[in-house]
């Protein structure tokens, strides 16, 4: 039987997807040990010297982060005057070689969205244009923070009273300046301190004084969007998480990465199915045969592959 003739089959358990889903429920657990800390109570600040190379291991608590998450650490060390250039090599490495992989199977915000998405029966799609223009509003997110504080790293190693007068100009958004835009934050953060602070006081009150509106507004924000996750997959990867914009443009030209088989492949018109599973939207069909990426934004993920009635999808050689 020639390729051409290779005709649809029936897909039987979704190997990949299961494995996907055992690995990223690991990884929840695994990645960021503010939910170790949480369950189990347990103090793990004696092995920060370890784990400073792995940031993405720190918690929220740690003195290296003032956060949850691998884009804090960034942030952070350029707030206090240091270029990580390590870190930036360790990530950009990471992104040549593999793409958004840790985005499709191991960031445990990605896997929360994935097991919201699975809830509802049919993924709803944002049309192709707003889509493109949505996915640039990351972009902007990044650069409105690094423009905000390179500055401040600056003045933290060649003027005090600079670094000190835009520090008090900042204030909050000096010291956690992710806080608003990060939703590692909010479910390793904010969301668990809400929760405990409703718990604590037996009321709600407290969320609407006048000093935690701030905090409220976005935990109502998350919470919406946690919302639309239902229905829109992958929503704040696509359009709202700065580490995904600060990825993608080296992910875009990773060695990982899929193609499709012109020789299996009957087109949109016939099938479609690939970009119909697509959680990020990726125009599949209009990409290169030779290999793609979705310009940066496929998480290899790997639905596509395992969706396609034709087998059509395959790794692309890395050379
Ligand atoms: S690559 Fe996409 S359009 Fe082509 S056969 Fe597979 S699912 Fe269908
Ligand atoms: S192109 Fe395929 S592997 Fe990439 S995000 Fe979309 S479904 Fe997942």
């Amino acid at each position: 039987m020639s390729e051409q003739q290779v005709s649809a089959k029936s897909k039987g358990l979704p190997v990949i997807k299961i494995s996907r889903t055992i690995i990223q429920f690991l990884s929840f657990f695994l990645v960021n040990y503010a939910i170790l800390e949480f369950i189990f109570k347990a103090d793990f600040s004696a092995l920060s010297d370890f784990l400073r190379v792995l940031p993405f291991l720190h918690s929220a608590d740690s003195a290296w982060t003032a956060g949850a998450g691998l884009l804090e650490y960034l942030l952070h060390a350029i707030i206090n005057g240091k270029f990580p250039f390590l870190f930036i090599g360790l990530i950009g490495a990471f992104g040549l070689f593999s793409g958004r992989i840790f985005c499709g199977w191991v960031c445990p915000t990605g896997f929360i969205q994935d097991l919201l998405s699975g809830l509802s029966n049919e993924d709803a799609k944002i049309s192709m244009d707003t889509d493109r223009s949505m996915k640039k509003i990351k972009n902007v997110v990044l650069i409105v923070l690094l423009g905000l504080l390179i500055p401040l790293g600056y003045y933290f190693n060649n003027n005090a009273n600079n670094y000190a007068d835009y520090t008090a100009a900042l204030g909050m958004f000096a010291i956690n300046p992710l806080a608003p835009f990060s939703f590692s934050e909010f479910f390793f953060v904010t969301f668990p301190e809400i929760i405990q602070s409703i718990i604590d006081n037996a009321s709600v009150a407290q969320l609407f004084e006048e000093e935690n509106r701030f905090r409220t507004i976005l935990f109502f924000g998350y919470i919406i969007i946690l919302g639309i996750s239902v229905y829109y997959p992958r929503f704040y990867c696509k359009y709202l998480c700065p580490y995904a914009a600060a990825i993608k443009p080296i992910s875009k030209y990773s060695f990982l990465r899929l193609k499709r088989l012109p020789t299996r492949c009957p087109g949109r018109k016939e099938c479609g199915i690939c970009e119909s599973v697509c959680p990020m939207q990726v125009r599949i069909l209009d990409e290169g045969f030779d290999g793609f990426t979705g310009g940066g934004e496929c998480t290899l993920c790997l639905e596509c592959m395992e969706k396609c009635p034709y087998d059509a999808i395959k790794f692309a050689k890395p050379f």
